[in-house]
């Protein structure tokens, strides 16, 4: 029997802990499925005054915690670690405000992101964010990771999204700080201590979020280039031609494409032939038919200078769902491909060739049967890299390799899933000494005693 938690059985209302037998697996494992722990116990707050209770409690007792969203995090962040008490924000969930001439939506940080989509389409805006995991991870995750996604060329990540917060820190303190002006200078922005900081800092209770017009007009080509020249050729002549409506990027190197379309069941490459690099591109705009043409004469110039080798522009909903298909089809090869790492990297765009030839010779000198698929956001300097030798000896190799050339060319061991866990000990390949320094320092001076999320993100 822990102490904490009786205390707090006493304070709190009696179906906000679960423990014992009642525990459910879900609470063990983020999606990341690495190192599974039971809690001691979940605690489901039911408002920001629990949470406040909670901790005032644990700092009192000592007492480790882990915070929940979604858990579809991929770096075991929120994953429960020995002796850890498990907050679950599932009840903390909830759309209190839509101000449509400030265009802001305030939530209530478990509300899960699709939920926040579909509040804003249906009074006439947008909330840009969208990732795979849209029907069960949170606002409050998505601001802990910094969530990217598949919009950020246009929208920025979930930082760029983010007005106010608040949060609660380790010793139980609200810091309301719900601000909804795009302009706010005085004093230090706080709210910045939270976002992408992963919950070791403070739990993200509720946050006023940027909504834009609703964007009816989509224009979707897969376009085809032969090398990595033209790939970056067409993406400036696109930011020149359709400007701001540039809304995805997406670029799949053959290694992806080519075993997503021949394993997939139902997907089929819109060309007949097999090119070094398709990229998926997307406008969105408010007129579909001068978006559409626009799109349509930017790619016919880039056809006539030899920059582009071939397009098919998306005629239907359904041709689109198709190519989408086709960048998404990770999610549907990943089973196919175990054992696998899959790798999410940032990189200086001129790199990325280097990069991916250096990891590419090293992983074959590893293992005559290692095969890297590539794909990824490069417009946002983001590549994503599955790897795999056929045997899950070869993991701690591949990361030094990947995570090593990455640091190599001044790169980012994590773009968008954030450090967690699992990448703390490769976080000095992309930060200085005195980078980590300061992070353990501020970690220091709003969580003295260590409590909040501990043994994540900085390196032991
Ligand atoms: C199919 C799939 C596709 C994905 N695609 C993308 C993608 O394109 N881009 C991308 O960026 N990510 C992607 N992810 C990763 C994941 O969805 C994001 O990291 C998401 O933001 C996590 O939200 P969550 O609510 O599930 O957080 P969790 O997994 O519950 O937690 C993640 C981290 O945040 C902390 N945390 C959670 N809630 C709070 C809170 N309220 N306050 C403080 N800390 C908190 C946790 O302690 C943990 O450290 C994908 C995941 C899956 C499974």
């Amino acid at each position: 029997m822990n102490a904490t938690v009786e205390t707090l059985r006493n304070k709190l209302s009696a179906d906000s802990i679960v423990d014992g037998g009642s525990l459910s697996e879900r609470h063990f494992v983020d999606w990341s499925g690495e190192h599974p722990c039971a809690p001691i116990a979940v605690v489901r707050p039911r408002n920001i005054a629990d949470i406040s209770i909670i901790m005032q409690q644990c700092s009192r007792d000592r007492q480790p915690v882990v915070v929940q969203g979604g858990l579809t995090g991929l770096s075991g962040g929120a994953t429960p670690r020995p002796g850890e008490l498990a907050i679950s924000l599932d009840r903390l969930v909830g759309i209190e405000e839509l101000d449509a001439a400030a265009g802001t939506a305030t939530v209530l940080a478990g509300t899960p992101l699709q939920a926040v989509q579909t509040a804003a389409s249906e009074a006439g805006f947008l909330f840009p964010l969208d990732l795979g995991a849209r029907g069960s991870c949170t606002i409050g995750g998505n601001i802990a990771t910094n969530a990217g996604g598949n919009q950020v060329i246009r929208f920025g990540m979930m930082r760029s999204l983010v007005l106010g917060l608040e949060a609660v820190i380790a010793d139980g303190t609200v810091v309301s700080s719900l601000n909804k002006m795009l302009k706010n200078n005085a004093g230090y922005d706080l709210k910045q201590l939270f976002i992408g900081t992963e919950g070791t800092l403070g739990i993200v209770t509720r946050a006023t979020l940027r909504l834009y017009p609703l964007l009816p007009a989509k224009t979707t080509a897969l376009c085809a280039v032969a090398d990595f020249d033209a790939m970056i050729d067409l993406l400036h002549r696109l930011q020149a031609g359709i400007g701001g409506n540039l809304s995805a990027f997406e670029a799949m190197w053959d290694s992806y494409f080519g075993y997503v379309v021949e394993h997939v069941a139902g997907l089929r490459s819109p060309f007949d032939v097999r090119f070094p690099i398709c990229v998926l591109v997307e406008s969105e705009g408010s007129d579909a038919r001068a978006d559409h043409d626009r799109l349509e004469a930017v790619l016919a110039d880039a056809l006539a200078a030899g920059v582009l080798l071939d397009a098919a522009v998306a005629r239907s909903e359904q041709d689109r769902e198709n190519l989408w298909r086709i960048r998404d089809g990770i999610a549907e090869i990943t089973p196919m491909l175990q054992p696998m790492l899959a790798f999410d990297v940032s990189l200086p765009i001129a790199s990325m060739p280097s990069f991916l030839a250096q990891i590419d010779r090293a992983a074959r000198a590893r293992s005559e049967s290692a095969r890297l698929l590539v794909f990824g956001h490069v417009g946002d300097s983001n590549l994503h890299v599955a790897a795999t030798t056929g045997r899950e000896q070869d993991f701690p190799a591949l990361r030094d390799i990947v995570y090593g050339t990455t640091g190599e060319h001044g790169g980012s061991v994590a773009a968008e899933h954030g450090v967690g866990t699992l990448r703390k000990q490769y976080l000095h390949y992309s930060r200085s000494a005195e980078e980590i320094a300061l992070m353990r320092r501020l970690k220091g001076a709003l969580d003295p005693l260590g409590i909040l999320n501990p043994g994540r993100v900085i390196p032991d």
